[in-house]
């Protein structure tokens, strides 16, 4: 029997408090699909659970000129949200993959950036869309890009006493397409062995500006930066995206390692052979 005391208080001052009350031990948990399996498998468990179940208000996707998604939003109201469908297609793939309809009806987005795992299925599409994270503490808010957000495996910027309230696409990404692919074994269950996430602008025929991201590729979810820059300026054609992808695979931009999942070199030909094709999908899917 692992014993923790469950708090669950009714609105972020009471968080707050809590937080300050407990420092070290306490641990904050949304859907607990992470923490549970975590307090499950290491039979440890911090003095007391923070819930945050019971802030709402917490639970909305909204297109407000900016694109707000409330950290309490699952993976299934993604995957159920028209918006998301539409104008962010990539996070809409990554949310609907995660593990099954019974993981997605509880899990939440902040959840999974939190736990900051690099194989984080919302993490790459976050990263293409250039998204931002709101957090909140006693001081106030403040928002960090994701880009600055993981700090290394399982670890990111957040405070002890903070909480993530919100993830924030800009309103520019309504003019880029966007497409996601995860490679694993199955179709449900299964985390990815790499994930491929690409947004991109044309102006007629030459892209304008362009955004990939890549999970399982690098201890944190990661931006492929030099594949980015060449791709900027060049024309949408099969031997450009082929290099772009080439360029994404090496370690000019990740640091593949050997896991049960996958080994290295299998990670670097998917990256290769998906970033043309998630490019192509995007540029299908603008507008
Ligand atoms: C069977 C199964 C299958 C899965 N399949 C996948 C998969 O395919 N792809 C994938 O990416 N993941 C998968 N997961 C992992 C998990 O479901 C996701 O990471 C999920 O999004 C976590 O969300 P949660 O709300 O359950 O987080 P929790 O477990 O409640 O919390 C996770 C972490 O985030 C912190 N946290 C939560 N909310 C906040 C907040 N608002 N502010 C600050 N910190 C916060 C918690 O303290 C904790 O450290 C799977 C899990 C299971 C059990």
């Amino acid at each position: 029997m692992i014993d923790y005391d469950y708090r669950k208080p009714g609105n972020l001052e009471e968080v707050f408090s809590l937080l300050k009350e407990y420092g070290p031990h306490a641990a904050l948990i949304a859907g607990g699909t992470d923490v549970m399996v975590k307090i499950r498998n290491t039979r440890k468990a911090p003095e007391v659970l923070i819930s945050l179940r019971g802030l709402k208000e917490l639970s909305y996707i909204r297109k407000n000129g900016d694109y707000h998604i409330g950290a309490l939003a699952t993976h299934r109201m993604l995957e159920q949200s028209d918006l998301v469908q539409r104008e962010l297609t990539a996070l809409y793939e990554g949310a609907s993959r995660i593990g099954s309809v019974q993981v997605r009806n509880v899990a939440t987005i902040a959840g999974n950036i939190c736990n900051a795992a690099p194989s984080a299925d919302t993490a790459g599409p976050l990263l293409a869309l250039d998204a931002q994270v709101l957090l909140q503490g006693p001081e106030g808010e403040r928002r960090v890009p994701i880009t600055e957000f993981f700090t290394g495996t399982y670890k990111t910027v957040r405070k002890e006493t903070e909480v993530v309230t919100e993830i924030r696409i800009p309103a520019e990404m309504e003019r880029f397409g966007s497409a996601y692919w995860k490679q694993s074994r199955r179709k449900a269950m299964n985390l990815p062995i790499v994930g491929i996430a690409v947004s991109l602008r044309l102006d007629n025929a030459t892209i304008s500006d362009a955004r990939i991201a890549l999970t399982v590729a690098a201890p944190t979810p990661i931006r492929a930066y030099k594949a980015e820059e060449f791709l900027t300026g060049k024309p949408m054609d099969e031997a450009v995206l082929a290099e772009a992808g080439r360029i994404a695979a090496s370690t000019d931009c990740c640091t593949l390692r050997d896991s049960l999942r996958g080994e290295a070199w299998y990670r670097a030909e998917i990256i290769e052979a998906y970033v043309p094709r998630m490019a192509k999908l995007a540029a299908e899917r603008i507008n």
